[in-house]
């Protein structure tokens, strides 16, 4: 397909309100694609070149995209600066320039979509001495070559600010619309989405092999599968009734890590961990956002390393502990490891160890059809009889089928400062992508609080009074999430009210609210929240922080957004690991509040 093809349909799906018309629009480009080009054009149209976890960048600043315009277009970069402040984007900026349209009616190649790929992958893969200059020089040719509505396109991806409003789930609608008409195989295609998260390669099997390509989708090494989730049930007495025999461990509070590792000979791939030395060979970390933390993990790194497996993943919480003590810090220290700079010093500084409590791969074979307890089973060979290497420790583990035990584990764990612990079914496989009850999660041995935090999305605040003047801010509004089924919403995902929260929080993090809520801030109601005009705050902000929200109890409301209310709210973390996708659902709060009823 010409480029200039596919920038026509990336405009049909900007300009389209309505997500259902968006699919629609998908489907038919992916129904005129080539299964040699399909991957690009899905990398591409979600403003990427490659899978979200292989984490290519181009390292290229909005500062030198104004170069590469002026460049291109034969501007003074001052004028591209100028364009770009008015339409406050670097694609809007392209119909801006004067001579534009003179420029590119002469240049331009109509070039097709692979071309375009390659180029931007060569300028990607750049780099060393002089990379930044060849960067925008290749950048800038490339613009030169191309039409303006393909330009204004490329140009937001090494900004990464395409934003067309969809993720890869709307890609899996738009495949089973293509096929179908319909989002009837959305199913078979998320299953094969979530042992293998490369959202393109799926679309590339299902175009080349329709659904038998798909079932045949295989976990693979550096390939993410999407982590399993655990459900939640009121008390001891209901997860013996509910799972019967099973196995029970710490919830450890920390970041969750999918270790790929591969020592296989043929592994061509390598990585550098500059504070234990070289690894000779492959080991990658995914985050549950399926986001390459590798990098920010050399001692994670350098302990998969000395795992005595050919290919295996592994799948674990990373806590950071107090190098001289050992004793494991709390959820706010260990976040502040992920990080791009400073990495060396702070590893030092705050060392992790990874409880790891599951093996889905190893040597070859996939383990994730396999029950709990066979897995667990191959997991102890792996780390060894006394269950440690280096930086990993397997989980401890007992199997209960006695409430009094159960709750006599869970207040031993409480009592050792683990957020509580995770029952789990011996019989079941691993489900990756879902939240179900062959883990559920217990926290709290009093009915004082509700039995689980609440992962809200900042949405906006109000300004300080009193004694937080100072702070600018003196209360702020969450909401839970919702799939947003309105035709008429571009975005996936709505977010509805349920707290405003005044009370409760230190000096510290007030200003960090603050901060935080500045940097997202926007104008006007983000169209997918549905907020009562009452509560409306006076600064509103983008929907992408989420904050773990501790509540007595969940109260029926006249005014929030689903007819719910977080009595006495506290801000307990913010959850940088999480994006909204990952926050507390409508339906989970229902739940919530029907468990807390009993
Ligand atoms: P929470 O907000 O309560 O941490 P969550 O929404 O992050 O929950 P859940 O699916 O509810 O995720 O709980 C599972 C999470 O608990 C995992 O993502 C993992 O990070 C963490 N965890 C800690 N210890 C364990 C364990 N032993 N087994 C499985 N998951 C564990």
């Amino acid at each position: 397909m010409k480029f200039k093809r596919f920038a026509e349909y990336l405009e049909r799906i900007e300009q389209t309100p309505s997500r259902l018309k968006m699919t629609s629009v998908l489907a038919e480009l992916f129904g005129e694609a080539t299964a040699d080009e399909i991957d690009q054009m899905v990398y591409l149209a979600l403003g990427r070149l490659r899978p979200k976890y292989e984490s290519v960048e181009f390292n290229l600043a909005e500062k030198m995209m104004f170069r590469v315009m002026a460049e291109a277009y034969q501007v003074e970069p001052a004028k591209v600066k100028q364009a770009f402040k008015k339409t406050g984007d670097l694609g809007g900026a392209v119909e801006e320039l004067p001579h534009f349209a003179k420029a590119s009616r002469g240049t331009a190649k109509d070039l097709s979509v692979a071309e375009v790929y390659q180029r931007l992958m060569d300028v990607a893969a750049d780099e060393g001495v002089g990379s930044q200059e060849r960067k925008v020089n290749h950048m800038a040719n490339l613009i030169r070559d191309l039409d303006s509505l393909s330009a204004k396109y490329v140009l937001r991806i090494p900004v990464k600010k395409l934003r067309l409003g969809f993720s890869d789930m709307t890609v899996l609608d738009g495949l089973s619309w293509m096929e179908a008409g319909d989002k009837s195989l959305r199913p078979q295609l998320e299953r094969a989405f979530n042992v293998s998260a490369d959202i393109g390669g799926i679309a590339e099997r299902f175009k080349k092999g329709g659904l038998a390509g798909v079932a045949g989708v295989k976990v693979k090494v550096a390939v993410p599968i999407r982590t399993a989730q655990a459900e939640r049930l009121p008390n001891e007495k209901a997860v013996v009734e509910k799972l019967k025999v099973f196995a029970v461990e710490g919830k450890y509070d920390g970041l969750r890590v999918q270790i790929h590792v591969d020592k296989s000979p043929d592994s061509k791939r390598k990585i550098q961990s500059d504070l234990f030395g070289e690894s000779k060979k492959f080991v990658e970390i995914f985050s549950r956002n399926l986001d390459n933390m590798t990098h920010m993990f050399p001692d994670i790194v350098a302990a998969a390393d000395k795992l005595k497996v050919k290919t295996a993943i592994l799948d674990g919480e990373a806590v950071a502990f107090e190098p001289k003590t050992g004793k494991s810090l709390p959820f706010q220290e260990t976040v502040t490891r992920k990080r791009k700079h400073g990495v060396k010093n702070k590893a030092k500084e705050m060392p992790l160890k990874v409880i790891i409590y599951d093996l889905l791969y190893l040597n070859g074979t996939t383990l994730i059809e396999k029950p709990f307890k066979e897995r667990r089973k191959q997991l102890e060979k792996v780390l060894g009889r006394n269950g440690k290497t280096d930086g990993l420790e397997l989980a401890e583990q007992e199997i209960v089928s006695e409430p009094e035990r159960l709750n006599q584990l869970l207040k031993k764990y409480l009592k050792e400062g683990l957020e509580g612990v995770m029952c789990k079914k011996l019989t079941t496989a691993y489900q990756a992508g879902a939240r179900n009850f062959n883990w559920v999660k217990l926290k709290k041995t009093s009915q004082k609080e509700l039995a689980d935090t609440i992962d809200c999305v900042v949405m906006g605040y109000y300004a300080g009074r009193g004694k937080r003047s100072g702070f600018g801010i003196g209360a702020f509004l969450v909401g839970v999430t919702h799939k947003s089924e309105a035709r008429s919403t571009k975005s996936e995902i709505g977010v509805g009210s349920v707290a405003k929260i005044g009370t409760g929080l230190t000096d510290e993090q007030w200003r960090e609210i603050r901060r935080r809520a500045d940097k997202l801030k926007v104008k006007a109601k983000p169209e997918e929240y549905v907020v009562d005009k009452n509560l409306a705050p006076d600064v509103w902000v983008r929907p992408e922080m989420v904050v773990e929200i501790l509540a007595d109890e969940i109260t029926r409301s006249p005014i929030h957004a689903f007819g719910l209310a977080l009595r006495f709210p506290r801000l307990i973390s913010f959850r940088d690991d999480k994006d909204v996708g990952q926050a507390t659902t409508k339906r989970e709060l229902e739940r919530l509040f029907k468990l807390q009823r009993g």
